[in-house]
């Protein structure tokens, strides 16, 4: 490789990885493209027509071997909404290893979310905060992050056992006020779920959760950079206001990677059209991009090639509390994505070993 995005700077020479971890950088002249941290994606509802939520294993191999193709090297399964039969039994099906990309661990958004911002989550599945359904979820399988609406009466509970068990606890479809989510982030919830899409909006006197977190340097935020959940100008303030704590997600579902059709997240019948992806009544449905789509529209929105990058990689690691992830380091796992001058993706590592 030609440089190595190391420590937020590009640095001239190749990599060097022994026995699956690397061993040097920035050495000689190097060859060609651009070695980054393996991509990590918080938010992966499915891929290549493939929906998690009821996914066997083999569904989960093609699924991470396109992830992998596309530069994701770790990545959180994240369910949606769904009857508690049927979160328990996918939650029992996620792989802990052996489908591809490393499995952070589940992401369970929802089920207790706002009745006002649901998305495109199934109302009946919706409920109320419950300690006990929150413990038999946790039971069930290796939830690693849970995405909560912190104003419901009972959800700073959640937030207190969520934490306590070291998950990721990020508040989203949600409608806080700002005070609401500041009491949110006192306790322990340190990030935000898809930046304004499904929350309260703001206004001048009425800031919200989405202004209310970009105001804090201790909360980072995550956000759907596809061309479609966001105006440029949008993910720009964000991205300015929250440099160094501003995660992609690609919130992708079974369309990714699989041009226009008909798909399903969770129960709902969704139709990708020209790469938006909706439910019947327009609403949208997660996304058809991948998180390298999501560097490349930052970048050329105007972020800097290394911040596009971080923004991927070592800043959801630090999300997921996985710092050995996201990052080109001596020493760290070599999971390591080679890019071209068009940021298309020309070799992939996990542990050192190709993949893609
Ligand atoms: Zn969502």
């Amino acid at each position: 490789m030609a440089a190595a995005l190391v420590d937020g700077a590009l640095l001239p020479g190749d990599v060097v990885v022994q026995e699956g971890v690397l061993a040097g950088l920035g050495l000689g002249r190097g060859g060609r493209g651009i070695a980054a941290p393996g991509l990590v994606d918080l938010q992966v509802n499915g891929f290549a027509g493939v929906d998690f939520l009821r996914a066997d294993h083999a569904a989960y191999r093609r699924a991470g071997d396109a992830l992998l193709a596309a530069g994701v090297t770790a990545f959180q399964p994240t369910f949606v909404s769904a009857p508690e039969a049927d979160l328990v039994a996918a939650l029992r099906r996620v792989p802990t290893e052996g489908c591809g990309p490393r499995v952070i661990g589940a992401h369970l958004e929802g089920p207790f979310l706002s009745p006002l911002r649901l998305g495109v989550h199934d109302a009946a599945s919706r409920r109320a905060p419950d300690l006990g359904l929150v413990r038999r979820l946790l039971e069930a399988g290796p939830v690693s992050a849970m995405t909560l609406a912190p104003e419901l009466p009972g959800a700073l509970e959640l937030v207190d056992e969520l934490v306590a068990r070291g998950l990721i606890v990020s508040c989203g479809h949600t409608d806080a006020t700002a005070a609401q989510a500041h009491a949110a982030f006192d306790r322990g919830a340190r990030t935000v779920t898809h930046l304004f899409n499904a929350m309260r909006p703001s206004t001048p006197r009425d800031p919200g959760i989405a202004m209310a977190a970009l105001a804090r340097e201790d909360v980072t935020v995550q956000l759907i950079v596809d061309g479609h959940h966001l105006a440029g100008e949008t993910v720009l303030v964000a991205w300015r206001a929250a440099r160094g704590r501003f995660a992609l997600v690609s919130d992708a579902v079974a369309a990714a990677g699989m041009g226009d059709g008909r798909f399903t997240l969770g129960g709902t019948q969704v139709t990708a059209e020209d790469g938006a992806v909706r439910r019947a009544d327009g609403t949208l449905a997660g996304s058809a991009a991948s998180i390298i789509d999501g560097v490349r529209n930052l970048h050329a929105l105007g972020a800097p090639l290394e911040d596009a990058l971080a923004a991927a990689s070592s800043v959801p690691a630090r999300i997921a509390g996985r710092t050995d992830l996201g990052r080109l380091a001596v020493g760290a796992p070599a999971d390591v994505v080679v890019l071209d001058d068009r940021l298309e993706v020309q070799r992939v590592l996990v542990a050192g070993v190709a993949v893609a």
